[in-house]
């Protein structure tokens, strides 16, 4: 059956219900019809015979009474039109006889009317019309009427009686049929509830299964058992519900094989690589990676540095240098970090590759090392070196010639710069070696400033750039904690750099907004891809002056680190530059 048919069929049992209430009432109507009916034949046809009766026996009387005054033949003609006419509503009413005591009452009146035709017979051959009326008319035909007046007065109180039972009857019937038409309804209505229910259970069925598969239950069926229409609609879902699984289970398995060979790619990778979430959490590893203890320090914290600068949407992590390796068991690891982007580019996790660095550290440190030994040993005879020329230009050492004189000077100038460089290298080695102990206590931000500004003032006037301090309101008092002498350092370089290429007219401003220390300049600015570089031991921006040898930076960004602070730089080609840096 179909679900069309069986709703229609849940709708019968009220159906039923009220063509019953129809016919109750149809058959009611027709009892009180015909009760009435009963009244109309059994009552109103003897009130209205006896009544008709009464009248002929008027006429007949009026009749007798022109007979006794001589009008004979009148009298005669009206007697011989109202005799039958009397006769027949008497038979009539013999015929209808319905209520008790009604038999007799007729009989009564029969009797009586039969006297009176006796009398009226004996009329015409009385000697005295006028006694004979007066003595045997009159009184018979009072006997007549009064006998026809009890007929009537017998069947209207019947017909009082009987309108007030049909009255009653009304309505208990009334009553009858709100109760039957209530008590049908409510049985007709819950045998549809039932049978509505039980027609829309396999729609339940189906929704549940529907519910389940959204969940993502794939084995979810439906099996619907009913209606026929619905039967097949529980097939399909279930043959599509069984597609589905078929296809999850091959594409899961083609995913499995993809995730299989993604994992034996990095697996196959000797150095530990480990991919992170957006919420960095460990989501994969190769089986380097496995192999190392991820919270022990320094290596947990290197995690930490380089997962959160990715992962805060820096970009790429580099490592500035193999010193930032760190130490695991007999190998050193230096990390790389990758972003893991989706489709529009957002950052949703981070590879971090930690590449064993152990030779190539070796290596590095070797030449530190080597450097350093250089540096060393050419300390002592640069300084006999300097000496000699110092003392040989002040001519301590006899008379020269110009050109002799002007070749010594020339020496000694690249002597100081052989001697910076040296100084330099020799800071630079202490400070990656870790050698360099910091000795911090409370400086006032102003003397830092001002002793800067005093050690620089000669050289900015050399070069025609105006060198200017610019504190904030409360920086005069404010203090840092740091290494004075090695944070003079700092700002020593950078106020040095940037009166070095600043060109004449230009101004070099040291400030301090209350956190960071501030070098600006007017000059000539650095490019971009040249930014990050500076800070690289070394590097210097091709086609300036050689009068450095790209250490400065380097050696400025160690010791504010070492400071716990950052170095940076923010410049616009052409504009100037301004270098910052904190201390934490
Ligand atoms: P150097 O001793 O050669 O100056 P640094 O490490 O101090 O070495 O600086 C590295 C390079 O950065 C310099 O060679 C120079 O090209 C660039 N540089 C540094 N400071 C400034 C500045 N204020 N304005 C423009 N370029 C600068």
């Amino acid at each position: 059956m179909m679900l069309k048919s069986r709703l229609l069929a849940a709708q019968l049992p009220i159906a039923i219900a009220l063509a019953a209430i129809g016919m109750l009432a149809v058959f009611s109507v027709d009892e009180l019809g015909r009760a009435g009916r009963d009244i109309l034949s059994n009552n109103y046809r003897s009130v209205l015979a006896a009544q008709r009766m009464k009248e002929s026996l008027e006429r007949i009387d009026s009749a007798t009474l022109f007979v006794v005054a001589g009008e004979r033949e009148k009298g005669e003609a009206q007697l011989k039109l109202q005799r039958p006419s009397c006769e027949a509503e008497l038979r009539t009413q013999q015929g209808n006889l319905t209520e008790s005591g009604e038999a007799e009452a007729t009989l009564a009146v029969r009797e009586a009317w039969d006297a009176y035709v006796e009398q009226l017979d004996a009329l015409p051959a009385a000697a005295d019309p006028k006694a004979h009326y007066l003595n045997h008319l009159e009184p018979a035909f009072f006997a007549a009427k009064h006998a026809a007046d009890v007929v009537v007065t017998l069947n209207q109180d019947a017909m009082v009686l009987k309108s007030e039972k049909l009255r009653l009857d009304s309505r208990r019937f009334n009553t009858v049929t709100v109760v039957a038409l209530l008590l049908s309804l409510l049985v007709g209505f819950g045998f549809s509830l039932v049978l509505t229910e039980r027609a829309m259970r396999p729609l339940s069925v189906l929704g549940q299964a529907v519910r389940r598969l959204g969940e993502g239950d794939l084995a979810a069926r439906a099996r619907v058992k009913g209606p026929s229409d619905l039967e097949q609609l529980g097939r399909d879902f279930d043959a599509m519900a069984g597609r589905l699984q078929a296809y999850r289970e091959s594409s899961l398995g083609e995913l499995l094989q993809a995730q299989q060979s993604s994992q034996a790619a990095i697996d196959s990778l000797p150095d530990p690589v480990l991919v992170f979430s957006r919420d960095g959490l460990r989501q994969g590893t190769n089986r380097a990676g496995e192999a190392l203890n991820l919270s022990e320090e320094p290596l947990r914290a290197l995690l930490e540095k380089v997962r959160g600068h990715v992962l805060s949407g820096k970009g790429f992590y580099v490592p500035r240098g193999y010193e930032e390796a760190v130490r695991v068991g007999q190998v050193f690891l230096l990390p790389r970090g990758s972003p893991v982007t989706n489709e529009s580019l957002a950052v949703v996790g981070a590879t971090v590759l930690l590449q064993d660095v152990t030779r190539l550290r070796r290596f590095d440190e070797l030449k530190n090392d080597l450097v350093a030994t250089v540096a060393h040993e050419f300390r002592t005879p640069l300084t006999s070196l300097r000496m000699a020329i110092h003392l040989t230009v002040e001519l301590a050492a006899g008379p020269l010639t110009d050109k002799q004189l002007e070749l010594l000077v020339a020496a000694r100038e690249d002597c100081e710069r052989l001697q910076g460089i040296v100084d330099d290298l020799l800071d630079l080695s202490r400070l990656q070696s870790g050698r360099l102990e910091l000795e911090r206590k409370p400086v006032k931000v102003s003397s830092l400033v001002d002793e800067v500004i005093d050690a620089h003032r000669a050289a900015a006037a050399l070069r025609e750039v105006t060198l200017t301090a610019a504190l904030g309101p409360f920086a005069a008092d404010q203090q840092v904690d740091a290494d004075a002498a090695r944070l003079g350092l700092v700002l020593a370089n950078l106020v040095s750099n940037a009166i070095r290429y600043t060109p004449a007219g230009g101004t070099v401003t040291v400030g301090f907004d209350g956190a960071r220390f501030e070098v600006r300049d007017t000059g000539a600015g650095i490019l971009p891809e040249h930014q990050k570089r500076i800070f690289e031991k070394f590097f210097r921006v091709p086609g300036t002056r050689p009068e450095g040898a790209g250490l400065g930076l380097a050696i400025a960004r160690e010791i504010v680190e070492a400071h716990g602070g950052q170095l940076g730089v923010d410049s616009t080609l052409g504009q100037g530059s301004r270098f910052w840096f904190t201390v934490a």
